[in-house]
């Protein structure tokens, strides 16, 4: 009996030591997990000007696209992902080929109303694809904030910010941190310091609003590729940025203004197009009425 006792905790114990050996040897076993990409088409590479986002050479830039969210897909299942959901985030959502997106990923496109991140609940990580720098960056190429054609400059708790630190601020209150930002060098240093470790992959050097020293597109989509896996190996050191709640946003519009600047709502501040709100939710803030 004893004997038979022996023999079956002896078996038990080396059961225990090969599960633990199998952690060991492949740390990836049973970690599941879900990754975001969300996709703006300014900072993707080889885009330049504006002819490209919506002008003459439009069909270009949604290519261009295409190929920038193909490189960070790659990556993104090379770096161990199970589950990639890929938006179409430039205008209304409607550029890309879906026939030409990476049949592993989710595409999502067209309006989300009210929600800046459709379906980001359960990632581990947030990456910013193709991204801008903020409006009236020097040097920073397409460089705006939301809508060139209507906002002038935004405040998150009385700091600047462009869309690099609005939409970390929504990912925060979603829980997911954002781990890569690939654009033009502008957005790369915004990102850094709205994001302490984030990893960012510069696509181009911005040397106007309309012009860049572009890196090869074969090297871009390989930098992509290697910038994502790299950034996805260090999701669990990035931490969530920190934002003070009630949050308080304000936009500075353009001489015509905008609905906002109507609306009660919305307090002016020294300027009537200059006006603010705060809130429990930036996501709300920013997307809300
Ligand atoms: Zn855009």
């Amino acid at each position: 009996m004893d004997i038979e006792n022996g023999r079956i905790f002896s078996i038990k114990r080396m059961l225990a030591c090969l599960v633990i050996a199998m952690g060991l040897i492949c740390p990836g076993i049973s970690q599941a997990f879900k990754v975001y990409v969300f996709t703006d088409m300014e900072g993707c590479s080889g885009v330049t000007g504006s002819e490209q986002i919506g002008g003459a050479r439009a069909d270009e830039g949604k290519r261009l696209m295409a190929e920038d969210m193909n490189a960070c897909i790659a990556g993104c299942f090379a770096a161990g992902a199970t589950e990639v959901v890929v938006r179409d985030g430039h205008g209304g959502g409607t550029n890309v080929d879906p026939k030409l997106i990476d049949a592993r990923a989710k595409l999502i496109q067209g309006p989300t109303p009210g929600v800046r991140f459709k379906d980001l609940d359960g990632a581990e990580a947030l990456i910013l694809l193709g991204y801008h720098a903020m409006a009236l960056t020097p040097g920073g190429v397409l460089a705006h904030s939301y809508s060139s054609a209507a906002i002038q400059g935004m405040w998150l708790n009385g700091r600047e910010v462009g869309e690099i630190g609005v939409d970390a601020a929504i990912a925060l209150e979603h829980k997911v941190p954002v781990v890569m930002v690939s654009g033009d060098d502008k957005v790369a240093a915004e990102a850094r310091a709205w994001v302490p470790g984030v990893i960012t992959c510069e696509t181009k050097k911005g040397t106007g609003p309309q012009s860049a020293e572009l890196v090869p597109i074969e090297e871009s989509h390989a930098l992509i590729k290697r910038k994502t896996e790299e950034a996805l190996a260090k999701r669990k050191e990035i931490r969530l940025i920190e934002v003070k709640y009630p949050a308080t946003m304000r936009w500075d519009y353009l001489p015509k203004g905008s609905l906002r600047t109507h609306n009660p709502d919305f307090k002016p501040v020294e300027d009537p197009r200059r006006v603010e709100k705060s809130g429990d939710s930036v996501e709300k803030l920013l997307i809300g009425k």
